[in-house]
């Protein structure tokens, strides 16, 4: 019988995938000593085998279950079927993994109307046989026979309310037996087969029934999503049944190591007395805390709490464990591994390293990047009740509570009265990033996981949904409707954006608590990983706190928004307007005042780490007015003032604007390209940092200074602002007379940029990856028109599985990058190389940039520690296949 049938004291508890998941926790306890009833599991290889053969039961396999019930009759001095002396058996289902609409458990198998006169007699219990088989022939019609499951219940119901009682427990024995009647009944009535009175033929049943139950719809479902084999099939195990419904000296419970909740080291669990099977979980009379155990029952409790400490021990895990007391004996029915909150999951990760229970590589191997992510955001109290009503797509997570408003200005607004509110959009557009900003959270009724809103927020740290069709917004009127129910501007409303649930009004939320847990797990995380981690960051504010967060410099300060807001963008458009280089070089001089003062905030901000400046990126035109805007603005001042003298100033305004104007501004004039042909803005803004840095020095700092370049892809480019750059350096030194630590590199964001890497590193001291642009360019997608257009279709049709600018295309733009840092590197070989792009955040990309060798990887502040987290688990993944490769 090789890997057909293993008694629980035989079994090699090792092989889960033989044993499935509940037997191999009973073979491991029986094997420790602890206190199981007696019993044996049939492997998940005789699944294939009934299967091959036709959904049969083997013969060998039906002969080999008689001869270990003969066992556990000897075992016990009870009898299978037996009148005087019965052997009640459970039959209980048992994959390798844990897995829905695997069969439910069946109790109490064996009895029927002799043999539950014969355990009446032997237990002196008369009500305790009945109640015993009315539940047998409950759960038997119900799962094995496929009887609705409502009519027994309707059935209890009906007489309850018959005899107007209350509780299952006040049921007489002749009650009882009348119900075993009435069971028998429906079951007849509704099964295609009679019940079985012989208890040989149930338990045939049962084993072909758990077999049967590998392919339900739900199973085959479940496993189609999770990508498991649909040859690893599930076990059976049989064993006796102990009672915890043989009176007040007898209970059922189900406890946890610790608080799955909080992850507190605390024993915790609930039991009910007099009681069997999912008495508890079901809800049918509220259990008493465990606690209450040791009063009760103190012998059996002291021995629980003993056998859960061995049971911890061993597996190195919280255990969730179920048990029976039958007469005051206790009996261990299950252990496994119990399911925690991302919280509690932390904590005990970080108590069982301090109790030296497991290592500090376990400890960050344990935890998810998907846990990381949801404690660093506030989440619904899971307790309590709300009403979701709509659903949208999970765009960023995390749980918002806010008055509805339906404009970014009307945002700000209501925000500086002292409110909180959630944007509410049809979609957002650079136009309302600061009603984002001023928001808790934002909802739209269209876009994709990757539209404007979805990325601005993720990036903010705000919680969002984004395609929330059945929301209809009505703009004019000021509310949304979804079904009958409408939502005017001002009313509260709660987003849930990690599940894409709108709720009306104000759930109670749970703050995420940063504790000295997640903190010290995040120092594991950083003995072991190799990758920096820095943070895009333009503003001193993001500076501070991407410092808190961990970051070890800046790996893409932006400046273009140096060159935005109310006090910059007039003196932006006189530089634009200039019509000689005098009056250029007037407003450039004023930039560059303002400028410095910017980048002395941010240097000081990460003193001592590097900070990887970005000169200017977008094309002239967006520091402009739109076209039709002017236009509509310049007919406006006519009506209102024909002879307005402002008119003549836009009208140049709107020639200018025309012809910055461009067919395809994302390959037009941007980036580099202007820096050259427009020099003197790449001179201001360099001079403006090495001023700064200057400044920071002679006041006792150490500013470290990168110098980056956008949209380099000639070697005559790199050349050239490589000589700029150095050239205002070294006069910027001799001028202040004193020396900077700084270097000069490029993005690398265009295919041919790649592919020249050498050439170019013979002039960059660095590189950083803006895969944004890089992914756009490699794909050829312009990425707002394909997020909106067609990558749903094909992320639905398969002909993409990822996103690639939310998951890095390692195929394709990573095949680049591998280039890259090769060429580089034989040209360099201390070359730094890093991402800034938005994947620099993202797990599975972080693990590619490991992989591939790279230095850093710079992402938003807010994503910090999920980077830091994701580059250990890179590593600790990468050594643990070393390890095993070797072997
Ligand atoms: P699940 O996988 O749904 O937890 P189980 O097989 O663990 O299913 O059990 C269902 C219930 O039946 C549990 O409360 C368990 O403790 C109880 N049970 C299982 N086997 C026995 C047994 N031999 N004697 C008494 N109760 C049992
Ligand atoms: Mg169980
Ligand atoms: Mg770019």
């Amino acid at each position: 019988m090789d890997n057909k049938i293993y008694r629980f004291e035989d079994g090699n508890a090792k092989q889960k995938h033989l044993l499935g998941g509940k037997g191999a926790g009973l073979t491991a306890m029986t094997q420790m000593g602890l206190p199981v009833p007696p019993g044996f599991t049939i492997t998940t290889r005789v699944c294939r085998e009934y299967y091959e053969k036709g959904r049969e039961l083997p013969f060998d396999v039906w002969n080999a279950v008689l001869s270990e019930i003969k066992v556990l009759e000897e075992k016990l001095n009870k009898v299978f079927g037996s009148k005087d002396n019965p052997l009640l058996l459970s039959v209980r289902s048992g994959a390798p993994l844990s897995m829905p609409g695997m069969m439910d458990t069946i109790l109490n198998l064996g009895l029927n109307d002799d043999t539950v006169e014969g355990l009446a007699k032997l237990t002196n219990n008369d009500r305790f046989a009945w109640d015993s088989y009315r539940r047998f022939l409950q759960s038997f019609g119900k799962v094995v026979l496929d009887v609705p499951g409502d009519l027994f219940e309707e059935t209890i119901a009906h007489k309850k309310v018959l005899l107007a009682i209350k509780d299952d427990s006040s049921f007489t024995n002749s009650d009882l037996k009348e119900l075993v009647n009435e069971f028998k009944n429906i079951i007849n009535k509704n099964s295609n087969i009679p019940f079985p009175e012989d208890s040989y033929l149930q338990l045939q049943y049962c084993i072909k029934a758990v077999f049967e139950s590998w392919n339900g719809q739900r199973a085959i479902e479940y496993r189609r999503i999770y990508n498991i084999p649909e040859t690893l099939g599930t076990a059976v195990n049989i064993m006796a049944m102990v009672f915890g419904n043989m009176g007040m000296d007898s209970a059922t419970g189900v406890a946890f190591t610790r608080d799955p909740s909080t992850g507190e080291k605390k024993f915790f669990g609930e039991f009910l007395a007099n009681a069997q099977g999912e008495d508890v979980v079901a809800g049918i009379r509220t259990p008493h805390n465990i606690e209450l155990l040791a009063l009760d029952m103190p012998e059996a409790y002291s021995e629980l709490l003993k056998i859960a400490q061995i049971l911890e021990n061993t597996n190195r895990d919280m255990q969730d464990i179920e048990f029976t007391i039958e007469k005051g004996k206790l009996f261990m029915l299950q252990t496994r591994v119990g399911k925690r909150t991302p919280m509690a999951a932390i904590k005990i990760a970080v108590d069982m390293v301090n109790e030296k229970i497991i290592t500090k590589d376990e400890a960050v191997l344990r935890i998810t990047c998907e846990e990381i992510e949801k404690v660093l955001h506030p989440s619904i109290d899971p307790r309590s009740k709300v009403q979701v009503i709509a659903k949208g797509l999970p765009a960023s997570p995390g749980a918002a509570v806010g008055k509805v408003v339906f404009d970014a200005d009307k945002a700000v607004e209501m925000v500086k009265e002292g409110y909180k509110i959630i944007l509410v959009r049809p979609e957002t557009t650079p136009d309302d990033v600061h009603g984002i900003y001023a928001s808790q959270g934002v909802l739209t009724s269209r876009g994709g996981m990757t539209s404007h809103a979805a990325v601005v927020t993720r990036g903010m740290g705000k919680p969002c949904i984004v395609g929330c069709e059945e929301m209809k917004i009505d703009l004019y009127n000021r509310v949304f409707t979804t079904g009958d129910i409408s939502v005017h501007e001002g009313d509260i409303i709660t987003i849930e954006g990690g599940e894409g649930k709108v709720i009306l009004g104000e759930a109670p939320l749970v703050m995420p608590e940063l504790g000295e847990d997640f903190k010290k797990l995040l120092q594991y995380a950083d003995e072991f990983r190799r990758l920096r981690v820095y943070a895009n960051a333009d503003t001193p504010d993001d500076a501070v706190k991407a410092r808190e967060f961990g970051a070890q410099g800046i790996g893409l300060a932006r400046t273009e928004h140096m060159f935005l807001g109310p006090d910059r963008v007039p003196i932006v458009q006189e530089m634009i307007m200039a019509h000689n280089n005098e009056e250029r070089n007037k407003a450039l001089l004023k930039l560059l005042k303002v400028q410095r003062e910017d980048f002395i905030g941010i240097l000081k901000a990460m003193d001592s780490l590097p900070v990887t400046i970005r000169l200017l990126d977008p094309p002239l035109h967006e520091f402009l007015p739109a076209v039709e805007d002017l236009a509509e603005e310049i007919r406006q001042l006519k009506i209102q003032n024909p002879e307005s003298e402002e008119i003549i100033i836009k009208k140049n305004i709107l020639k200018k604007a025309i012809d910055l104007k461009e067919f395809n501004p994302m390959l037009g004039w941007r980036g580099c390209r202007l820096g050259i042909v427009l020099p003197e803005i790449y001179e201001m803004q360099v001079r403006a940092i090495f001023e700064a840095a200057a400044y920071l020095v002679e006041e006792g700092y150490n500013p470290i200074v990168e110098v980056m370049h956008p949209l380099v892809g000639i070697e005559k480019e790199m050349n050239f602002l490589t000589e700029l750059t150095h050239k205002i350096a070294r006069e910027t030194m001799e001028i202040e007379g004193v020396t900077l630590n700084y270097k000069v590199g490029t993005m690398i964001e265009i295919p041919r940029a790649a592919l020249i890497a050498d050439k170019l590193a013979e002039k960059a001291e660095f590189f950083s990856f803006g895969t944004n642009d890089l992914t756009q360019m490699t794909f050829g997608f312009s990425r707002d028109d394909a997020e909106r257009k067609f990558i749903p279709y094909y992320l639905e049709h398969n002909i993409l599985e990822n996103n690639p600018f939310e998951v890095l295309d390692f195929e394709g733009v990573g095949k680049l990058m591998e280039i890259t840092v090769k060429l580089g590197k034989n040209v360099r070989p201390n070359m730094k190389i890093g991402i800034c792009g938005e994947h620099g955040g993202n797990p599975k990309s972080v693990e590619f940039c490991h992989r591939i060798g790279l230095d850093y990887v710079s992402c938003s502040p807010f994503r910090i520690p999920i980077a830091r987290f994701a580059a250990a688990q890179a590593f600790l993944k990468e050594k643990a296949q070393e390890v095993s490769s070797s072997v």
